[in-house]
């Protein structure tokens, strides 16, 4: 698995006629070597795959990436990694334009005179489609964000407040294997159902109010996204309305997401069907984005997507939503799986309007 991930970033050092990349972002230092941690870097050329790191990592880095050479560092990071492109005898050396800050850069210039450092590398591309690996810990992160909406259905009433409602999701996530929230739990309630991102507050939940619920679980690093809307209470006709706008906009867009699809036309026929119901212009932000060690990662599904086609392998939310100033909002989103022949979505909580 490793060795197939460094093989993908070799054949990019040749593409762009480097000798090797300093790999500095967090998510990055994961997929390409299998450590987790803080406070290190690789350099990786043709032949060689380094870790700098301290004494904090030393002894996981060796149980996590046992395909590295390991270098522990005690005077500065910077420094030795500058030393480790030395040793190499490295000439032209890339970096990750999205992800090493500006004073980083600079001192490693300063460090490795007569070395050519200019050349931003784009790493995250090469995560965009995931392997049967990866697959797998996102479908058990998936299982845990399902299995704690299940269980928050029971729990959520008139008078408690969002809060409660996001620390109970979190807890029965964790209890679950989660090793935290995938991002910030969002619990929009009643009129702060307009936020598309209305993280939970110390407001009360009230009689009649949608609930929109947007959470996720991070397992063994990688994320899970869902969102569903509920009703406390019997929907009114046009809350009722408008959710089943939404689900129609949702499903629609969900048997459009196959391979060869593109980012703009699945965004667009989403756009299309809420525009139907006179809904369009509520549907502010994009319909999709990928996901995996990173909640938002390429492709997207939007007005600007660059994504000319949906490849096997590709993971894709499906999140279309309506968010109405004075009124407040409804949002159903799954975290979908491109398939060789189509799409699954790997979240199964049912999408009918749920009235507690
Ligand atoms: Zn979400
Ligand atoms: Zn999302």
């Amino acid at each position: 698995m490793i060795e197939k991930r460094l093989a993908a970033l070799r054949a990019l050092l040749v593409n762009e006629q480097l000798d090797a990349v300093i790999v500095t972002k967090y998510v990055n230092l994961h997929y390409f070597s299998g450590f987790r941690g803080d406070d290190t870097t690789l350099v990786i050329s043709a032949e060689r795959a380094v870790l700098v790191t301290d004494s904090r990592y030393t002894e996981q880095a060796k149980m996590q990436a046992p395909l590295y050479e390991l270098v522990e560092q005690k005077d500065g990071l910077l420094q030795k990694t500058a030393d480790v492109v030395k040793e190499i005898g490295c000439q032209k050396v890339g970096f990750e334009g999205n992800a090493l800050i500006y004073d980083d850069f600079a001192k490693l210039t300063e460090l490795m005179p007569g070395v050519e450092f200019k050349t931003p590398l784009k790493l995250d591309v090469l995560r965009e489609i995931k392997d049967s690996t990866e697959i797998k810990l996102i479908r058990k992160a998936c299982g845990i964000a399902d299995a704690a909406f299940e269980d928050i259905l029971g729990f959520i009433r008139p008078g408690v407040t969002e809060l409660a409602v996001a620390a109970r999701m979190e807890g029965k996530m964790r209890e679950l294997g989660a090793e935290e929230p995938a991002f910030k739990t969002i619990v929009a309630s009643g009129l702060r159902g307009a936020l598309p991102h209305g993280i939970a507050t110390d407001k009360t939940i009230g009689q009649g109010e949608l609930v929109t619920l947007d959470f996720g679980a991070m397992y063994k690093g990688y994320c899970s996204d869902m969102t569903r809307t509920i009703c406390v209470g019997k929907a009114d006709e046009r809350q009722r309305e408008i959710y089943e706008a939404v689900l129609s906009a949702q499903k629609l867009a969900l048997t459009l997401i196959k391979p060869g699809a593109a980012g703009k036309a699945v965004d667009a026929a989403a756009r299309e069907e809420l525009d139907r119901h006179g809904l369009g212009e509520y549907f502010g932000h994009g319909l999709g984005h990928s996901l995996g060690l990173e909640i938002h990662e390429a492709p997207r599904l939007s007005r600007l997507s660059t994504c000319e086609a949906l490849v096997p392998g590709m993971l894709i939310t499906d999140e279309p939503g309506v968010y109405i100033p004075g009124w407040g909002g409804i949002r159903i989103e799954d975290t979908v799986l491109v398939t060789e022949t189509g799409s699954e979505a790997l979240i199964s909580s049912d999408k009918e309007l749920i009235e507690l």
